[in-house]
């Protein structure tokens, strides 16, 4: 599977919890731990989740709790299992209560909004689903055309701006109006790359939103962000960075990009991963 291979270099990294844990005893228990530690932070679980991880296990050999290498390896995969999946937020897209349903992407700039949304146009087309993108980067003027070649691509209507100057919430609003109108089963928004602290930046995407909720439930609507896209997790090292957004933000992870193709946004399996990166 994909996802397997988009993780193979985590995987590389972690693999020396397999040695180490093949030869442990009692009395190594600190040279381990001390290097299981290590192996977690090259592979940027974060020293938070990295502590809690390793001290939590250390507590449970020393109560004699865990007795072997594979008991503690089985504990490891718990662990970060638990640490994906206790906030009980589902990790699909919740789509289908509201027709269109609308997805707004938001993030910096060249993280892979464009990008994960025309691969997610192309996933929900072949599901079946009618859908609609909309091209609300006004800022950037390449952003619109790549996102015409993702519609192209994957057989998807696409609103784009009308005139240089027009407004993101305009261009989305618009959007959802047709796809309102039209019977679509979602619009899938762009959004320029933004960071938190530009204030005016920040405004128009409060702008966007307010748009488009009106459109679809008559009412602004504000509420934050609801799930992950992780871009760019083929080729890195540092898969462990999954487990510390989501712990540290408390949002799902839906979706792990995974190369720059129509084929490479996989949806996010809490434990396909885990079972990728300790195999
Ligand atoms: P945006 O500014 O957030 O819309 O970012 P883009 O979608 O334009 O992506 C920036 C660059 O990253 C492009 O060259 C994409 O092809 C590339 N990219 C996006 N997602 C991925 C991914 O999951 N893996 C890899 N390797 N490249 C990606």
């Amino acid at each position: 599977e994909k996802i397997f291979s988009g993780f193979s270099k985590t995987r590389d990294n972690l693999a020396v919890v397999d040695e180490l844990l093949l030869y442990w005893n009692l009395a190594d228990t600190d040279r381990v731990l001390d290097d299981l530690e290590e192996a977690l932070l090259v592979s940027d679980f974060g020293p938070k989740i990295t502590i809690k991880i390793v001290e939590s296990l250390r507590d449970d050999i020393l109560a004699g709790k865990l007795k072997s290498g594979s008991e503690i390896k089985d504990a490891l995969k718990k662990s970060v299992l638990d640490l994906l999946t206790k906030k009980g937020s589902k990790t699909e897209l919740q789509l289908g209560f509201r027709k269109p349903a609308v997805v707004m992407v938001v993030g910096v700039n060249g993280g892979g909004k464009t990008t994960s949304l025309g691969k997610l146009a192309n996933r929900l087309k072949n599901e079946g689903a009618k859908v609609l993108l909309a091209a609300g980067d006004t800022f950037r003027a390449a952003a619109s055309d790549q996102l015409e070649i993702w519609a192209e691509r994957s057989g998807c209507e696409i609103v784009v701006a009308e005139g240089e100057k027009a407004k993101a919430s305009t261009v989305l609003s618009q959007a959802v109006k047709r796809g309102k109108e039209e019977g679509y089963d979602i619009v899938l928004c762009d959004t320029s790359g933004r960071l938190h602290t530009n204030y005016s930046l920040m405004e128009e995407l409060i702008a966007c939103k307010k748009a488009v909720s009106k459109v679809v439930s008559g009412a602004p609507n504000v509420v934050g962000i609801t799930g992950l896209i992780l871009t760019k997790l083929d080729g890195s090292a540092r898969g462990g960075c999954v487990v510390s957004v989501v712990d540290e933000l408390g949002i799902p992870v839906k979706f792990v990009g995974v190369g720059e193709g129509v084929e490479d946004l996989q949806p996010f399996d809490a434990e396909a991963f885990v079972n990728a990166i300790f195999p």
